[in-house]
């Protein structure tokens, strides 16, 4: 078992399998040029499939896929169906633009629940939001997945100005499609010019959505970071991710892992653990990880405050959310 100083277990590790990306979504990626990882500094298959299994030995249950967009790595389904051995509830976040290149693997692995990133329904607009203007192979995909009975999740990072108005367009989707809608509060990632102002909260995402609909709260799952929501009568669900304004650290159960093999114990810690280095070696890595999960902060990686609107995003130590893995 893994536990941190304050008694929270953590048996949910998020793995990158790559800070490479062939989207550009401007809350992620830093607006400088950015230099991608080389693949040698990259945790190869065997050593990611070596790394989660000590994870699993002590006692992680589940694993999340990620990056990066973690479908471009050309070994991605090697490296699903290794991991499937594994005895873990596998899945996986993506922007799902190669999703209809991987069913069959995903089936395979027993993968049920694929998270999707869509944060607009409007063409146009997802060509602003990820400088590629790929927005109905995404909506195929979302529909292939739903026609071969996945557990859809789509990810919606709201932003004040931008998308807040679809809000309600996102969840009239899920009337008579059995989609999944997360809201998410736009965090602040090196690089991604966050301000305080484009955080549209959890309470505004409420508000907005009972101005045309009833809804009923959902029981939350044990160490949910998101509440959920269901109008009666539809078939999909919604939820919202306050990380800002309403973070969840009390339960968190969460551990990361980045595509080139540093551990982090939280998405806003400063410091990381080098695994990789440390298995290159041949030395034992269960030390390590309990040290680095010893080391948790209390909540948001003691960097940023429920207070956000307070926050200077130039003082927050941390990598670009590509790099980290959402
Ligand atoms: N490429 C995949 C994708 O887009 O789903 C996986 C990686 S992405 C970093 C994982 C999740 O992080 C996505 O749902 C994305 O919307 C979310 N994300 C990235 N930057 C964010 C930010 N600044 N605030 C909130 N969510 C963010
Ligand atoms: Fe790529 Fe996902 Fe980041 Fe968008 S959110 S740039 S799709 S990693």
């Amino acid at each position: 078992m893994i536990q941190d100083t304050f008694g929270r277990v953590h048996d949910y590790l998020r793995i990158s399998l790559t800070d490479v990306c062939n989207f550009r979504c401007f809350y992620c990626m830093p607006e400088e040029e950015y230099d991608f990882t080389p693949s040698s500094r990259l945790m190869q298959a065997d050593e990611i499939r070596s790394l989660a299994g000590i994870f699993v030995d002590l006692g992680v249950k589940k694993i999340r896929l990620t990056g990066g967009e973690p479908l471009v790595r050309k070994d991605a389904g090697k490296i699903i169906l290794s991991l499937s051995e594994l005895p873990v509830l596998l899945t996986l976040t993506t922007n799902g633009t190669r999703l209809h290149h991987f069913v069959p693997v995903l089936q395979q692995a027993g993968i049920r629940s694929v998270n999707i990133s869509l944060d607009t329904l409007n063409a146009k607009k997802f060509v602003d939001i990820t400088r590629r203007d790929q927005f109905m192979e995404v909506m195929d995909n979302v529909d292939l997945l739903i026609r071969n009975n996945f557990h859809v999740k789509i990810n919606v990072v709201v932003t004040r100005g931008l998308n807040e108005l679809e809000i309600k367009d996102f969840v009239e989707w899920t009337r008579n499609v059995p989609v999944h809608i997360r809201f998410i509060e736009f965090m602040p990632f090196n690089g991604n010019r966050w301000s305080s102002d484009q955080v549209f909260t959890w309470q505004e995402i409420l508000d907005l959505i009972s101005q045309h609909y009833q809804f009923d709260r959902l029981d939350d799952e044990l160490h949910a970071t998101a509440k959920k929501y269901q109008i009666p009568g539809h078939q999909g669900t919604f939820a919202v991710i306050s990380t800002m304004s309403a973070p969840f650290c009390g339960t968190c159960n969460r551990m990361r892992l980045t595509a080139d093999g540093k551990m982090k114990n939280c998405l806003f810690s400063k410091n990381e653990m080098d695994l990789l280095t440390a298995l290159r070696k041949g030395d034992d890595i269960v030390p390590l990880v309990r040290e680095c999960v010893g080391r948790k902060e209390a909540a948001l990686g003691g960097q940023l405050t429920p207070q956000y609107q307070k926050l200077q995003p130039d003082f927050i130590r941390n990598r670009s959310m590509i790099t980290i893995g959402g």
